[in-house]
């Protein structure tokens, strides 16, 4: 008699909570499996759609990241589904959360209530693009699209390939607010592409590369932009 085959780990997966949950594909098994990475309050209520599951930033980097900018003013222009949110809503002076999509705003505003921090974020629905010129912050955090799982089938991931304008014209709009600029950019980014930026800027910017880790793996790498002491000083003599 036949034995009834089990069913595989991929196979159970595949009609895993995140696809019964959230009507997503099963290309998001492999997100669905590092669940507790992405949220460690997973369990508790957190919601996301598809595009939530690629882009969020996993939980233990987020910290990292909040960390940099414990007491400050920040704005996190493409907030997503409020991974980074939270984690800077938790440390930080205040945090103003941008996103085009009202959907994603409303799954932010649940995640943030989830960890205990909802009261302590601005929410904005809106094109960051369009609304630079009115935002004001100590921190500007930028985790623009990628242009989905694809980005990393490139040998060297250019910042032309950053949405939804490239990166030179991102970051120039960014430093109309503020020099402290953080980008969460893929791990085969062009290093020597971010250099520029900072050799480029006036006065040029101090630039620090963090390269973030899951597993063991890299998976992405933080670029810190800020004003250099050398700077700063020579200001404060002008003014004195
Ligand atoms: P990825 O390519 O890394 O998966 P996404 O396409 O998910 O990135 O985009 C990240 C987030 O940025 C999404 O939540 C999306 O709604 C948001 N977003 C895209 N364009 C803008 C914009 N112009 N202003 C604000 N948020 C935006």
């Amino acid at each position: 008699m036949a034995r009834k085959r089990k069913r595989s780990r991929l196979e159970k997966a595949i009609n895993s909570p995140a696809e019964k949950e959230h009507g997503t594909s099963p290309n998001l098994t492999k997100y669905w499996f590092q669940r507790y990475d992405l949220f460690s309050k997973y369990d508790q209520g957190i919601e996301m759609d598809e595009e939530g599951w690629y882009s969020v930033t996993p939980e233990a980097i987020a910290v990292k990241q909040a960390e940099r900018c414990r007491g400050k003013v920040v704005i996190d222009c493409f907030s997503g589904v409020g991974g980074n949110t939270i984690q800077f809503a938790k440390v930080c002076a205040s945090v103003i959360a941008i996103d085009i999509d009202p959907a994603k705003v409303e799954m932010a505003i649940n995640n943030a209530m989830v960890y205990g921090v909802g009261d302590r974020v601005d929410y904005v629905v809106g094109d960051f693009i369009h609304l630079a010129p009115s935002l004001k912050g100590d921190v500007l955090f930028l985790s623009p699209p990628w242009g989905g799982p694809m980005y990393n089938k490139v040998e060297s991931y250019t910042l032309d390939m950053l949405q939804p304008k490239d990166g030179y014209s991102l970051f120039q709009i960014a430093q109309s607010i503020t020099p402290n600029i953080i980008m969460f950019l893929p791990r085969n980014v062009d290093l020597a592409q971010l250099e520029e930026l900072a050799w480029l800027s006036s006065p040029p910017l101090n630039l620090e590369i963090e390269e973030n880790c899951v597993g063991g793996k890299i998976k992405a790498i933080t670029a810190y932009f800020s004003c250099s002491a050398v700077y700063l000083e020579k200001i404060r003599t002008i003014i004195a």
